[in-house]
Order: structure tokens, then C-alpha cells, then sequence
């Protein structure tokens, strides 16, 4: 059988995507990747499964559908937390997010927040931001960490090397490697090169990521595949979860 790659990391309308699982499903097909529902699971995004009913209900429907059952499940939300080992098993993978990181003082900073708390330096943001990273890898059951250089949007335009430093990029690779956490080449929004050769040094596994909501957007990995390709990962070795199996889904991981 010929390679497919997998996009890992696509919305529905369970969550805050504008298709239906049979349209996502369509999407994927026609452009000869192989799909996977990701639907925000947390109650800090604002359209999103946001109970363990509403989880249940999730994986049912998408147990009808030739189709990867994953979630994308905020860190900074205990939603994850809750859900019965049973239910967790029914997921073919699951994938973390930094929505929100938390600073020393414990206070949460959003990624999606229009300011930064007032006299953060972005030093200050970073280093925060890495070390929840390392938290998060450290504590959170999950097979990817979803768009690993997202950044609050007030320092979301600052250039790569104001905001990286080999050290912090460094640690980053360190935790996601000892997790066993794959790194996702999003589409959305993408990784500065040198962080992922970086990540490839280590010897971290890579994901490719639409994180699309729109037709325009599901299953289109073109710009992360072509990524990979010219750093010379193999396609086989980009995470798939039925080759590689899940740290806490129904396949063994490997
Ligand atoms: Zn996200
Ligand atoms: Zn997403």
C-alpha cells in the first residue's frame, strides 16, 4: 500500500469547525490524506465539548465514520483530567495545547488575549512559556503537543530570535523527547525551521497538523509535508497512529 500521510489535527462542528464529520471525511479524501477529527475538548474555548457526556457522544459518532477519533485538549483546563480511563481508550490519539501558559505569580496568560499583563517582558513570557511546556509534557497523557510555538498575541509578530533562544528551544525539544510527544508541523501556525531541525536532531517524532476549521483548511498539509521532506524526515516516520499506536489509546505505542 502506498503512503498517506495523516493530517492529525482537523475541527468539526463538534467543536468550532464549520464541517460535518461526513464533509471532513470528503475533504481528507479528496485530497489523499487520510483524516482525523480533532475537536476542542475544554471548557475554556467557546465552541467546544465541554462535558463528559458530550465526549461519549463525540467518539460514538465518530465510531460511525472511517475516521481518526482525537481531541485537542487545553492544558490549562481540567476537562482532561476528568475523563474515565474507559472513554480516554476509545481515542486513536490525543493532542495537548497550550491555549493559555502560567506565569511564576500563577497567573494564566492566554493565547488569544488582545493584551499581555501589564510589565511582562517578553523575556519573562518565554521563559514561562517553556517552562509550562515542560509541565505539560511532564504531566499531560498525550501523543502531540498541538502548535508548540504558539504565542499570546501581543508578542505574536516579535521575530523568532527575540522570542527563542537555543537554550529555551533546547529544553523545549529535551521534554517533548523524555514525553515521548510528538511535535506538530502546523499549517496554521507554522514553526520556525531551526526549532524543528532541532527537534529532529533529538529525535522527536513529527506530526503534520492542518488545524483547519474550513474546507479551504482541512487536509491541507502541503506546506508541512513539503517541510519535512526537504529536512529529510522520512514519510513513514511522521506520526501516524495507526502505525504508531497511541501512549493511551486502544494501540500500543511504540
Ligand atoms: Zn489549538
Ligand atoms: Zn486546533
Amino acid at each position: 500500500m502506498t503512503w498517506q500521510p495523516v493530517d492529525c489535527h482537523a475541527h468539526s462542528t463538534f467543536s468550532d469547525g464549520a464541517l460535518t464529520i461526513e464533509q471532513l471525511v470528503e475533504c481528507a479524501a479528496a485530497r489523499g490524506v487520510k483524516p482525523s477529527v480533532a475537536d476542542h475538548i475544554s471548557r475554556d474555548v467557546s465552541r467546544s465539548i465541554t462535558s463528559i457526556e458530550q465526549v461519549q457522544v463525540y467518539l460514538d459518532t465518530l465510531d460511525q465514520y472511517d475516521v481518526l477519533r482525537a481531541g485537542e485538549f487545553c492544558w490549562h483546563d481540567s476537562l482532561w483530567r476528568e475523563l474515565p480511563a474507559a472513554l480516554v481508550r476509545r481515542f486513536t490519539h490525543r493532542i495537548g495545547s497550550l491555549h493559555a501558559i502560567r506565569l511564576p505569580s500563577g497567573t494564566l496568560v492566554h493565547a488569544f488575549s488582545k493584551r499581555a499583563p501589564e510589565g511582562l517582558t517578553i523575556e519573562q513570557y518565554m521563559d514561562a512559556h517553556t517552562d509550562t511546556l515542560e509541565q505539560f509534557a511532564r504531566e499531560m497523557p498525550v501523543d502531540i503537543i498541538a502548535h508548540p510555538t504558539l504565542v499570546t498575541l501581543p508578542f505574536r509578530s516579535i521575530d523568532i530570535d527575540t522570542l527563542w533562544s537555543e537554550e529555551r528551544e533546547t529544553r523545549v525539544v529535551n521534554a517533548l523527547f523524555d514525553a515521548g510527544i510528538a511535535f506538530e508541523i502546523s499549517s496554521r501556525y507554522p514553526a520556525h525551521e531551526r526549532l524543528v531541525q532541532r527537534a529532529i536532531d533529538r529525535g522527536v517524532r513529527l506530526s503534520l497538523g492542518s488545524d483547519g476549521h474550513t474546507r479551504e483548511q482541512v487536509a491541507n498539509i502541503v506546506r508541512p509535508l513539503a517541510l519535512t521532506r526537504k529536512l529529510g524526515v522520512a514519510d513513514e516516520d511522521l506520526y501516524d497512529p495507526s502505525r504508531h499506536g497511541s501512549k493511551t489509546g486502544a494501540q500500543p505505542h511504540s
